[in-house]
């Protein structure tokens, strides 16, 4: 491959034709920058979808994978494994709560055994999810999926499933019942628009779950580890969940999930659930080093820093085309009073990746080691692009 367009042409012939593609090729990262099959570098405010809290390439994550890699691969659960066994108790001591957990390979995954879990814990069947809630797209996630074009032309999906608005504890309260198994909320709603949890509201779930025996189920695969400024967003609002559901940056880009569970279920029974590469010994040496990254680097304390300090860069530009701008640490959303793709694709041309959060919100989720000079660079691009006329 010599130029983007060899590398786009070649996708565009044999990938599914399942995702919107951007115009160029993405051969090599380091940090907070992304380059280009030609050379050309980017700031990274996509961070992988939010896999990449620690940035491309950490060397400390490289050292991990390229060592284990080296001396064990594939091992599945029903052995025991000394890199298993050593992440297990590491993460346990990390998580707000005591728990047990379940290892799996991506958010959906994390999602899909969270629900099945509360099913089992409980022997009720419904589930209470949040409109604009994201929670992936496989068919128990996309069931607590709110947005009607990713789940319309999947109908039927599973069964006893509802949507209640974010933030509004009294409707949660009508909502819930005898028959409710378990209550999933974001502690941001990320892809939904970049929306954090109103004060004192996970507090009120929590409540309305302890009074009707429904589990709290918190959805932290955007929010987790660092995003936020805690290196779990719940940790803002002092609530403990019965059921913590983490992916994307846990293994730092490697393909991990997690489902925490609250010791006070003990096991689960054996056989009812499952995963061929879940917890195997590559994703928890990546994850083993990324949590000691998270902690020896102050991640979360830079995410707070840093995002603190873009939230109010991009709140004193004053834009005319901005309605809100909004976030919790670095997980940071602009409400835009026209559509967030036009503004995506001219940002590009300024050498910045960024993502939408629904239709007219631009969200950027930037490594959480990003430098302060690229974050004023992000900030300078957005006030160009939003300060000119859009196509
Ligand atoms: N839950 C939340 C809150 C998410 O943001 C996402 C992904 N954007 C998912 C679940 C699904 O994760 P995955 O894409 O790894 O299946």
């Amino acid at each position: 491959f010599v130029t983007n367009a060899d590398i786009i042409a070649q996708e565009a012939q044999y990938t599914s034709g399942l995702y919107p593609k951007r115009p160029l090729a993405i051969v090599r990262g380091e940090g907070a920058h992304l380059y280009d099959a030609e050379g050309r570098m980017y700031i990274d405010c996509v961070g992988g979808q939010g896999a990449a809290n620690l940035g491309h390439s950490h060397p400390a994550i490289v050292a991990a994978i390229r060592e284990q890699a080296e001396r064990l691969i594939s091992c599945p659960e029903i052995f025991p494994n000394d890199v298993r066994a050593a992440y297990l108790a590491e993460l346990a001591a990390a998580l707000p709560f005591p728990s047990r957990i379940f290892l799996c390979n991506s958010g959906a995954e994390a999602v899909e055994a969270a629900l099945k879990f509360a099913r089992l814990l409980t022997g009720r069947p419904g589930i209470i999810a949040t409109m604009r809630g994201f929670h992936g797209r496989t068919m128990g996630a996309l069931s607590a999926t709110w947005e009607s074009k990713y789940r319309e032309p999947f109908v039927p999906l599973v069964p006893e499933f509802s949507h209640v608005p974010y933030g509004n504890l009294d409707a949660l309260r009508a909502a819930v019942g005898p028959q409710t198994a378990a209550v999933l909320v974001e502690p941001v709603q990320g892809e939904g628009g970049v929306r954090p949890a109103p004060d004192g509201y996970l507090a009120g779930v929590a409540e309305i779950c302890a009074a009707t025996g429904a589990l709290l189920l918190v959805d932290e695969v955007q929010t987790g580890f660092g995003r936020t400024g805690k290196l779990f967003a719940i940790e803002h609002s002092g609530v403990t969940p019965d059921i913590l559901i983490l992916a994307k940056s846990i293994a730092a880009g490697v393909p991990m999930g997690a489902v925490a569970l609250h010791e006070r279920f003990g096991p689960l029974p054996p056989g009812t659930h499952g995963s061929t590469f879940g917890g195997n010994p590559l994703a928890c040496a990546a994850a083993r080093a990324a949590l000691r990254v998270y902690r020896e680097e102050r991640i979360p304390e830079q995410a707070a820093a840093k995002g603190a300090w873009l939230l109010q860069a991009l709140r004193d530009l004053n834009l005319p085309a901005v309605r809100e701008v909004r976030g919790l640490g670095l997980l940071v959303g602009l409400e835009l009073k026209s559509r967030s793709q036009p503004v995506i694709a001219a940002l590009l041309d300024h050498g910045v990746l960024a993502l939408p959060a629904g239709p007219n919100v631009l969200r950027l989720l930037p490594p959480l080691i990003i430098e302060q000079a690229d974050l004023e660079r992000v900030v300078a691009a957005i006030a160009a692009v939003l300060r000119s006329p859009l196509p």
